[in-house]
């Protein structure tokens, strides 16, 4: 297994890859209505990628037919968009997308409530989120990749919720998928060592009920086994030797954080 470390100049065009699709995620989770088909999102999707003059880097990624992975409810990822499938009022809708600026990639998902959804599935919503940013506290310079992977873990499991196993997390840069892979649950092993430079797109995929999953027909969609509901919460992160930065949030959700670690206060 080889980590790259990304130089100033690469980390420079990853900021910029990570900040289109940041702003591509905001846009589009504000588009997404009732009665929409997710062949309508996934055009929009790549209309607006292709605006910034980057690529969409899922179209054709070992066959995947669409630019945006949308997974609805039970659907964990990897959902194909279908001109068939119709966005209903009260469900979750998983996007998992990047993109590709001058040669480097981003990764990031979002999961959207839809209208008045219940308690239970904001709740996993709010909660995936939160496990990301449980986990990225670990996201430090000389510590160990798979405390990531435990506070994760144990974070989402508090709830009695199933962190998924067969899907990971994963390095990024000249490369969708890099090593390493990030797992989401607990883990044995330490892990590596974290360095300055490394880029990671930490991605729990978070179960309300068990966390086993199977494959669809269609040989993509991940689905929870028993049919539970299914969040995902992803970003690219860089690992610096302070505070990582989390390279795929927009302006407004930096000034959340902000927000929010005041109110902490
Ligand atoms: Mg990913």
């Amino acid at each position: 297994m080889s980590v790259s470390i990304k130089s100033e100049r690469e980390i420079g065009l990853m900021r910029e890859a990570c900040k289109i699709i940041a702003k591509v995620h905001q846009d589009l989770g504000k588009e997404l209505k009732p009665g929409m088909s997710t062949l309508e999102v996934d055009q929009m999707a790549e209309e607006m990628i292709r605006s910034f003059g980057c690529i969409p880097n899922f179209k054709n990624y070992n066959g995947f037919p669409g630019s945006v992975c949308i997974s609805i409810n039970e659907e964990v990822v990897h959902g194909i968009p279908s001109a068939d499938r119709i966005i209903q009022e009260g469900d979750i809708v998983s996007l998992d997308m990047g993109c590709i600026y001058k040669g480097y990639h981003s990764d990031a998902a979002r999961t959207h409530a839809i209208g008045e959804v219940s308690d239970a599935a904001r709740l996993l919503i709010e909660r995936t989120r939160q496990s990301f940013f449980e986990g990225i506290k670990y996201a430090r310079q000389g510590n160990h990749l798979h405390q990531i992977s435990n506070a994760i873990s144990d974070y989402c499991e508090s709830f009695g919720y199933g962190v998924v196993r067969d899907l990971v997390g994963h390095g990024v840069g000249q490369k969708l998928h890099e090593d390493p892979q990030i797992p989401n649950f607990r883990q044995d092993s330490r892990g590596i060592r974290l360095k300055k430079g490394m880029t990671l797109a930490i991605e729990p995929m978070v179960n309300a009920g068990t966390y086993e999953v199977d494959w669809m027909d269609d040989e993509w969609t991940v689905i929870a086994r028993d049919h539970s509901l299914s969040a995902h919460y992803e970003n690219t992160v860089l690992i610096t030797d302070a505070e990582p930065e989390i390279l795929t949030l927009t302006e407004e959700e930096r000034a959340q954080m902000t927000e929010g670690k005041e109110r902490q206060v």
